[in-house]
């Protein structure tokens, strides 16, 4: 089986094992999910969906967020940890909203970048879950996962993930199909624990089924 050939049946069987495959960060706006995916670095995104409450109730737009003390923002945003750094990005980003987008996200990957504390792995989780355009979110699961299963041999660097998985996954599958390795990593190939190939729909196909890592 060819890398692509295994890569078109991985997210056959990953549609059928997780049928929905949403994004675990609460949002209804675009900037809400910017601020949420900034908040969710070393932190569960559960914890983010209730801290973000917090902080909606206080600041409810990007105007009001843009204009709130950075202190102000640490002491909402301290319970997801790293509270200095994360403030201090959403302030910043909030701010180059407000200024250069009339108070909208902008629309394209590279002005999505460009915006403070955003990276590749938030940018494309826009690009994917917002603006429903071809996304490859090489987050830790993605890329735990891949080289498992056998779809990368090997690298551990997120860009270089998100390289070569752009030459396999068809690109209108891939916002999907990262969403679903986030569930199966959680779920049955998972980090801390020995993974549970034994109970794993990929079991037959994967490179890595039961060999210790
Ligand atoms: S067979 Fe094991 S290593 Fe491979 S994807 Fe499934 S749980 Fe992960």
């Amino acid at each position: 089986m060819t890398k692509q050939e295994l890569a078109l049946e991985i997210i056959d069987r990953l549609k059928k094992e997780y049928p929905d495959a949403d994004c675990t960060l609460d949002y209804d706006q675009a900037w809400k999910l910017l601020v949420s995916v900034r908040l969710a670095a070393q932190c569960t995104d559960a914890r983010v969906n209730v801290v973000v409450e917090k902080l909606y109730e206080k600041y409810p737009d990007v105007k009001a967020l843009a204009a709130a003390p950075v202190e102000d923002i640490e002491a909402i945003v301290k319970p997801c940890g790293l509270g200095h750094s994360k403030a201090r990005d959403i302030s910043a980003c909030m701010k180059v909203l407000e200024e250069k987008y009339d108070g909208n996200v902008p629309t394209t990957f590279d002005e999505l970048l460009a915006l403070p504390g955003v990276g590749r792995k938030s940018a494309n989780l826009i690009m994917g879950d917002v603006f429903g355009k071809p996304a490859i979110v090489t987050d830790t699961h993605c890329i735990r996962l891949v080289n498992r299963m056998g779809l990368v041999d090997g690298i551990k660097d997120p860009k270089r993930v998100e390289m070569a998985l752009w030459k396999l996954i068809p690109p209108e599958e891939g916002s999907d199909f990262c969403h679903r390795l986030v569930n199966h990593g959680r779920e049955v190939c998972t980090a801390r624990t020995k993974p549970y190939c034994e109970k794993c729909c990929l079991q037959d196909i994967c490179v890595k089924n039961g060999v210790e890592e």
